[in-house]
């Protein structure tokens, strides 16, 4: 069944289920990336910080994939967002990439202390204006930085990426987004590995009522509530697993059950301290 594509704010879509290449080594990227878009994946997420833009690049276009049926995210370092070297990231990015341009340009973190995350808002809106970049977000922003960059601008980001996952589900944000027509995409999605997937009831018994693995239905329960997920898998078989998603779907009290996993604890990185 097909990925189904998520409107943005901007008249742009995305596919609501891409393959992220965070810790993918980037001598085995251009490959992983191969067998990702072979598996049927066409939305790759990325990022300077990643070290693998040259391999996901040459993974794109060695394809026989039009162009404009994949989609490609990558975000500012936090070095060249702190040196305030905006457009040389940007520029930096499209050459190792080697594309005519990015799909989504996102800042990858706040990164309050440095107090540079308006101004680079502002260079980014000059990207998407220049057709540089097709749309432009935020990644790890909190409600008062969404606040700052749109009361600055006025424009809304297209689509804000968090760590976001059964344990950590980010409620208040989730509800800021749908009320600015922010597109949350969650990071982490199947929770880094931090906890097994199958510790909760909850999740084991939807996968045994569905004969699908914990990993496909917390994936599912993340395209019900209109997520868009990436989740990496450098296994084949994972790569497989999380692409068949599309052929079952979650009870409303499957759905409850796994909302009322929720620790309101962030497992991963703080958005207010990683300066
Ligand atoms: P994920 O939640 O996607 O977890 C990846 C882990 O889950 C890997 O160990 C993988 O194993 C395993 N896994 C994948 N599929 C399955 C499966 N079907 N069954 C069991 N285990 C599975 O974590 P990520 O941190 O990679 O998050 C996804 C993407 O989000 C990143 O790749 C990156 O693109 C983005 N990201 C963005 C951040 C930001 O600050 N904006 C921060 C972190 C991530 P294996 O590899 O062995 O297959």
């Amino acid at each position: 069944m097909a990925v189904p594509q998520i409107q943005l704010n901007d008249n742009h879509s995305i596919p609501q289920l891409g393959f992220g290449v965070f810790k993918v080594d980037p001598g085995v990227t251009q490959g992983v990336v191969e067998a990702a878009l072979a598996a049927g994946y066409r939305h790759i997420d990325t990022a300077t910080g990643y070290s693998n833009e040259a391999a996901v690049g040459a993974a794109v276009r060695a394809s026989d994939l039009p162009r404009d049926q994949l989609f490609v995210t990558t975000k500012l370092a936090n070095a060249d967002h702190r040196a305030g070297d905006f457009r040389g990231a940007y520029e930096r990015s499209l050459a190792a990439l080697d594309l005519d341009y990015i799909d989504l340009y996102l800042i990858h973190w706040p990164m309050p202390a440095v107090e540079k995350y308006v101004a680079a808002w502002q260079e980014f809106i000059h990207f998407r204006d220049e057709g540089l970049t097709k749309s432009i977000g935020v990644s790890n922003f909190q409600i008062e930085h969404l606040d700052a960059i749109i009361a600055a601008t006025g424009v809304v980001p297209a689509v804000n990426q968090v760590e976001l996952h059964p344990v950590f589900q980010e409620r208040d944000l989730r509800a800021y987004h749908d009320a600015h027509g922010i597109v949350t995409e969650a990071w982490g999605p199947l929770g880094q590995g931090r906890w097994a997937l199958d510790s909760y009831p909850a999740i084991a018994a939807a996968a045994a009522a569905h004969g699908k693995s914990p990993a496909q239905v917390i994936l599912r329960w993340h395209i019900q509530h209109g997520t868009v997920i990436f989740p990496k898998a450098s296994a084949p078989a994972h790569m497989a697993d999380n692409f068949a998603i599309f052929d079952f779907e979650l009870a409303p009290a499957e759905l409850a059950a796994i909302d009322a996993l929720d620790t309101n604890q962030r497992l991963g990185g703080n958005p207010y301290t990683n300066n």
